[in-house]
């Protein structure tokens, strides 16, 4: 059965209309494989029951019968949705994010929700009020995050997809460190109605799947204007699959980033990688461009004001009032918001919102906030001038493997942001990224190459993506001990 587990959508597809096997088969099998592998790896908070699955009102379409997770942040009808917070443990959805409704719209079943950073705050699934989500190339480490759970679910086989969100990594690191494809595309072409707000001008829903071409299927589905959401792009719904031939456009350049290349902490066994990677993608026609964007050297420092100071607004919804967590004790209204606050956020949300109103009150606002807007917009047109010599963008996604549980306290945390540095840049600016798996370490343990394009270049970095993956067999890879 383990050519099944580790199918890609589209061999699923293959087998369902040659009735090979049939959906509810193909459902039982997945939910099976979620729950069996659940126990050691948490990479759901949920792992939903066989009849509420059946309950879900789906139609039939590019997707069905093919199961699938979101990210617990993403709404959907009847099911909880706890953001990783014991604010929300307990909160129920009224109604499904769009990109969940279009996912039902083509038949696909949601099995599960899938674990998280808390809020989506973090980078490596340890901040989640339900425990760390372990990576299935080895348990004693991180899967990444925020996106850890999905990231894990995909890459052990409890399902061949899943919905992610990122606002600076989120979807990207947790790929990379599972050995699974990842896209976060350009801010505004998948709607963020159903999406519960973490930094609202940077977060975008994601993809994560085993191949380039299985992301673009799901990509296919969830894109595209939606009135619910004001800030999505005036774009119909496009077939990302049609440009994937498993050729590379001619006469492509990469751009590599000279400043990344060269930052402090990039582990050796990475670097190693980007030169294997450029080799393979020079035989497939790419010219490399050695370029500098001397700007991003304040983008991880630009992406903390920017992220916590729209987290603290955000998330001054949750008082004890509208959902979830009330504090019954409380004697006034006062106490009411900062005991439920208090009991309901973990540390790492209660320390970005006191940043976030830090940066964001009267006398610190111009010295930080309003900085980091001006900087964000000079990142925007170096990037957009860098795309005037290059097609895309080729960095590592992180600058080192997946560490163990707890590798990093409170003490140097910090280091930890520091890693967003990669890929943080892309929503500062709006763009599309693309991790793919491009090796493995000694002790094998995956690691991605990401790639980044100007506004609206999914299909240019999918069919990138995807004739890489005609000639590597990277992420046909699978861990361990999840082969039944
Ligand atoms: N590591 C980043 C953060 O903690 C990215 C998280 C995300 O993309 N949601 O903010």
């Amino acid at each position: 059965m383990k050519t099944l587990a580790f199918a890609t959508i589209a061999q699923l597809k293959q087998k369902l209309a040659a009735r090979e096997i049939s959906e509810s088969e193909l459902i039982s099998f997945f939910l099976d494989r979620s729950n069996k592998y659940n126990s050691q790896l948490n990479a759901a908070i949920e792992v939903f029951d066989r009849n509420s699955i059946d309950q879900q009102e789906r139609k039939t379409g590019a997707l069905s019968g093919i199961p699938g997770m979101r990210k617990d942040n993403i709404a959907q009808q009847g099911q909880g949705l706890s953001c990783a917070s014991n604010i929300l443990k307990n909160f129920v959805s009224t109604y499904d994010a769009t990109a969940i409704s279009r996912l039902k719209d083509v038949g696909a079943p949601i099995i599960g929700r899938a674990n998280l950073d808390e809020f989506a705050m973090g980078s490596s699934n340890e901040t989640s009020a339900f425990g760390p989500v372990r990576n299935p190339w080895d348990i004693e480490r991180v899967p990444g995050g925020s996106s850890g759970g999905p990231a894990a679910a995909v890459a052990a086989g409890m399902v061949p997809w899943a919905l992610g969100s990122d606002t600076g990594a989120s979807v990207r690191n947790p790929a990379a460190w599972c050995g699974i494809t990842g896209l976060k595309p350009t801010y505004g072409l998948v709607s963020r109605y159903g999406l519960v707000a973490y930094g609202s001008s940077v977060d975008q829903i994601g993809v994560l799947a085993r191949d380039a071409y299985d992301t673009a299927l799901v990509l296919s589905v969830i894109a595209g204007k939606d009135h619910r959401d004001s800030t999505t792009l005036q774009r119909d719904k496009y077939d990302y699959t049609a440009a994937l031939t498993g050729k590379i456009k001619p006469g492509m350049t990469f751009g590599i980033v000279e400043d990344m290349i060269e930052a402090e902490g990039m582990d050796p066994e990475v670097l190693a990688i980007v030169d294997a990677t450029i080799k393979d993608f020079e035989k497939l026609g790419v010219r490399f461009k050695r370029i500098r964007i001397p700007v991003l050297q304040y983008c991880a420092a630009v992406y903390f004001i920017i992220s916590r100071a729209e987290a603290a607004s955000n998330l001054s919804r949750f008082d004890g009032v509208r959902y979830g967590l009330r504090n019954k004790d409380a004697q006034s209204l006062n106490d009411l918001y900062s005991e439920t606050r208090h009991d309901g956020f973990g540390n790492e949300v209660r320390t970005r919102i006191l940043v976030g109103n830090f940066v964001l009150s009267a006398g610190h606002a111009d010295a930080f906030y309003q900085k980091a807007r001006i900087v964000q917009q000079q990142i925007r047109s170096d990037l957009l001038d860098a795309f005037k010599d290059v097609d895309l963008l080729l960095t590592p996604t992180v600058p080192m493997p997946a560490f163990k549980i707890g590798a990093f306290d409170e003490a140097n945390k910090l280091q930890l942001d520091l890693m967003d540095y990669f890929t943080c840049f892309a929503n500062l600016a709006g763009l599309p990224g693309l991790s793919i798996p491009a090796g493995f370490t000694k002790e094998r343990l995956p690691i991605g190459m990401q790639l980044v394009g100007p506004h609206c270049s999914e299909e240019l970095l999918l069919q990138t993506a995807h004739a890489y993956q005609q000639c590597t067999d990277w992420h046909k890879q699978y861990p361990k001990g999840y082969e039944e």
